[in-house]
């Protein structure tokens, strides 16, 4: 079909919630082939979903041989994806249980209803989120976010949500108050601008909670599932800190699926009990298909050591970018792994975007001012050359 035909049939056909721009015809490895047939380095990664880059042979083998036994089966039934699947993380994060959804939101809305009903008994409720945070777009998913801009006209706002300022441990310690149930972060803030907690907030966090009795909740759907270059963005964060330090609940997605739709909420022992029969529930999530997938994801990333590769390419990323700061529209690089953000000067992040799609370099941008490079993690240092190439020449 002519790219023309299909942006008029969006027109007419689908809401128009997002800007779109190119009409993306195929892909393979970090390359995506638009309708004119042209060729762009694809590091927005569909915002950091494909860590294996475009149409990875082992995603098409298990998704052929899983759906040629048994695709869905709701979760009335046992099966051994699921088991197995759950083991693997929880092995990856530490003891607790898993619920698996189909997106990044409902892991979120999982933790939050586990945090909620572990307060009913003593009547708190209260969670404290941070400013600039993005936590998803359902109505709990908006109330925690901590940006007014996706709220928008979609009142009353569920109530129970304290917004503080991000990596300032005083703003969280004073915003607890007798109906503080929790604290929920990003590991790295993603849509934010690409903004790393510090392990000293971390820790600062963990024993803050510990004493007052509070539970702390990562959001690690988009610096997680090795985004960041260790399973989760606060192990990398913590790496080289003695304290042990474990979360009571994480949302995971995005990487972790690899394009194929797939969350999952960690939850640790002993608050995992809480949510008992009948509880919580979903129709779709953590279906063999799906399951399959993500445990086939999991081992061909530490097989093939794509953590310690994205690690690697990610800080060459980082440092080529970071030598073309304070150069025309490039103010500063920050990040961690194979997230990184740039901070921009004099153009916004929808025009570099625009400008750097035009010369063959696909980002995404978070927020107005920020660009973000979310590479696959297999992405070669040929690549990571030609997107600083790329950039440079754009934004210099
Ligand atoms: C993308 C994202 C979500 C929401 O995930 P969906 O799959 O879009 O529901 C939540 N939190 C963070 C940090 C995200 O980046």
């Amino acid at each position: 079909m002519q790219a023309a035909k299909i942006t008029r049939l969006y027109e007419k056909h689908v809401l128009d919630v997002a800007s779109r721009r190119l009409v993306l015809v195929s892909g393979q490895g970090s390359k995506v082939r638009d309708s004119e047939g042209r060729e762009y380095l694809d590091f927005g990664t569909g915002i950091g979903v494909n860590c294996l880059g475009h149409a990875p042979p082992a995603l098409t083998e298990v998704l052929v041989e899983q759906s040629r036994k048994l695709v869905h089966t709701s979760n009335l039934y046992y099966h051994e994806g699921q088991a197995t699947y759950a083991r693997a993380l929880n092995a990856l994060i530490g003891p607790g249980k898993v619920f698996f959804t189909s997106s990044g939101v409902e892991a979120i809305e999982t933790i939050l209803k586990a945090a909620r009903r572990w307060g009913a008994r003593s009547g708190r409720f209260e969670i404290i989120t941070a400013k600039n945070s993005f936590h998803g777009r359902t109505l709990a998913g908006i109330a925690a976010t901590g940006q007014e801009k996706v709220r928008c006209d979609f009142g009353p706002v569920m109530p129970g949500f304290v917004h503080v300022p991000f990596n300032d441990l005083g703003a969280v310690e004073a915003a607890i108050t007798d109906r503080t149930l929790a604290v929920l972060i990003e590991g790295v803030q993603g849509e934010g601008g690409v903004v790393p907690a510090t392990a000293e907030y971390l820790i600062g966090l963990r024993r803050l909670t510990r004493k007052s009795g509070h539970l702390l909740l990562l959001d690690e759907v988009q610096c997680g599932g090795f985004r960041a270059g260790r399973f989760q963005s606060y192990q990398r964060i913590l790496e080289d800190i003695k304290e042990d330090f474990m979360p009571d609940g994480v949302a995971m997605a995005k990487a972790i699926g690899a394009g194929y739709p797939l969350g999952a909420a960690w939850i640790a022992d002993p608050y995992s009990m809480m949510m008992d029969y009948g509880s919580h529930g979903t129709t779709y999530g953590g279906s063999p298909l799906a399951c399959a997938v993500g445990l086939r994801v999991l081992e061909l990333i530490q097989a093939e050591r794509l953590d310690e590769n994205i690690r690697t390419q990610g800080e060459a990323l980082r440092a080529g970018l970071t030598a073309l700061s304070g150069r025309r529209h490039i103010a500063t690089v920050r990040g961690l792994g194979g997230m990184i953000g740039v901070e921009l000067a004099g153009i916004t992040a929808a025009a570099a975007v625009r400008s750097l799609a035009d010369q063959g370099l696909i980002v995404v941008p978070a927020g107005q001012h920020v660009l973000r490079y979310l590479p696959p993690f297999n992405v070669s240092a040929a690549e990571i050359e030609t997107a600083v190439e790329i950039s440079r020449a754009v934004l210099c």
